[in-house]
């Protein structure tokens, strides 16, 4: 068996991320960079002000209640060419660039009307006071954003600001998602004797989407090494990853490892030292990848978080695509007396306690729709209430 963090890694050393192509920044939402994001201009473009009021030499305000004679408006959008000189301001509104000869911007709250169309300047301005400096947030030819960074809502309206247009991405991947075994009915559908509903393709896929993936869901793969083969084989040829769920451990009717060593797959690692999610296995052909999921839908859905979405990432160019987890308090004492780790299913209170979901047992779901995500919890430990473990969120 492989230990989680070894497993991990080897499956991000060998996934090589896809090529690159050029896309409209817009689109690119989801999207890691490959090539490093440069500004073409200065951010901001130009000095301007912070606040609405008026524009104003700092020296000439410096006696309370200092009467100002009003040169003129500037709005956001347009420029003055009108100099502030002694004893005038301009009136100007935020984001409007400072005009010649002002060194600050009074606001607006800070001044009243002198009775003669001009303003009296209550308290005084340091130089420079509600100025926001052209460059100050990025130099034209600096760096915006580095290689490898997911472009998210706040990443978006960066490189907007700075006026790019489109940029440079890995390709998304194309994943095949496949639930094995004779049992499964797809959703929708009534169920015959010993038949059970198809839960694993369509929340996996849910899951996969979510983190950037095209999905396409398969039809349920036979326990049956020739129709498995062909399933395989099909769904290689036509996607960058494969995931398929059941079928992974070891009875007869466990295929799918033999199916793609059939068809001239080469197997990385199988069987993890985790629980749930022992019979995980990694495998390699031409190029693509084959993810196989144990069948269980609790197994199937945290060996997906814990290892599904960090290949995932990584194919599309992350640089840490290693989950991502936090200090969080224990609530109740939680032990686990296995050999393996134990991911439990988990709430997480607004306080930042946790707590179990209910019952852990890999075929039940109901602590799985309830939990919040997954408490990491080493082999062979007993934690009391109080003690600090490792949160995952879903
Ligand atoms: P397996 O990994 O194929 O041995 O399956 C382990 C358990 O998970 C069995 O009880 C299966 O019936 C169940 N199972 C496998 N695949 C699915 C699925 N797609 N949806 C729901 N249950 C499944
Ligand atoms: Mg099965």
């Amino acid at each position: 068996m492989t230990a989680y963090e070894d497993a991990l890694s080897a499956l991000l050393e060998a996934i090589r991320p896809l090529p690159s192509a050029e896309i409209p920044l817009t689109q690119a939402v989801g999207r890691y960079l490959s090539a490093q994001a440069v500004s073409r201009i200065d951010l901001p473009p130009f000095d301007n002000s912070a606040m609405d009021g008026y524009a104003v030499r700092a020296s000439d305000t410096l006696s309370p209640g200092v009467s100002l004679r009003i040169r003129g408006e500037i709005p956001a959008g347009t420029a003055s060419a009108i100099p502030v000189l002694p004893g005038e301001c301009l009136r100007i509104f935020t984001g409007a660039p400072l005009p010649p000869g002002a060194d600050s911007v009074v606001m607006q709250e800070d001044t009243r009307p002198d009775g003669t169309g001009g303003i009296q300047v209550l308290e005084p301005v340091r130089p420079w006071e509600n100025v926001r400096f052209r460059g100050e947030d990025v130099r034209s030819g600096a760096s915006l954003l580095p290689v490898g960074t997911r472009v998210g809502p706040p990443q978006l309206a960066l490189l907007l600001a700075a006026g790019l247009d489109r940029i440079q991405v890995h390709r998304q991947p194309s994943v095949a998602i496949a639930s094995t075994g004779d049992e499964l009915v797809p959703p929708g559908q009534s169920l015959g004797v010993g038949q059970i509903h198809d839960t694993n393709a369509a929340s996996l896929a849910a899951l996969l989407s979510g983190e950037g993936a095209q999905t396409r869901i398969l039809p349920v793969i036979r326990d049956d090494l020739g129709s498995a083969a062909r399933a395989l084989e099909e769904a290689l040829s036509r996607s960058d990853m494969v995931v398929t769920a059941g079928g992974a451990s070891v009875g007869e009717r466990d295929v799918i490892r033999a199916a793609f060593e059939k068809i001239g797959g080469r197997i990385q690692f199988w069987r993890i030292a985790i629980r749930p999610g022992k019979p995980f296995f990694f495998g390699q052909l031409d190029g693509r990848y084959l993810l196989g999921l144990p069948g269980n839908p609790v197994s199937a859905l945290v060996t997906a978080v814990l290892l599904v979405l960090p290949a995932l990432r990584r194919i599309q160019g992350s640089l840490d695509p290693a989950p991502r987890s936090f200090p969080a308090i224990l609530a109740e004492p939680l032990s686990n007396s296995g050999g393996r780790r134990h991911f439990v299913r988990v709430t997480l209170s607004r306080e930042g306690l946790v707590r179990r979901s209910g019952i852990q047992a890999s075929h039940l779901l109901s602590s799985l729709a309830l939990a919040d995500g997954l408490a990491d919890v080493p082999a062979g430990v007993e934690l009391p209430a109080g003690a600090s473990i490792r949160f995952l969120p879903w």
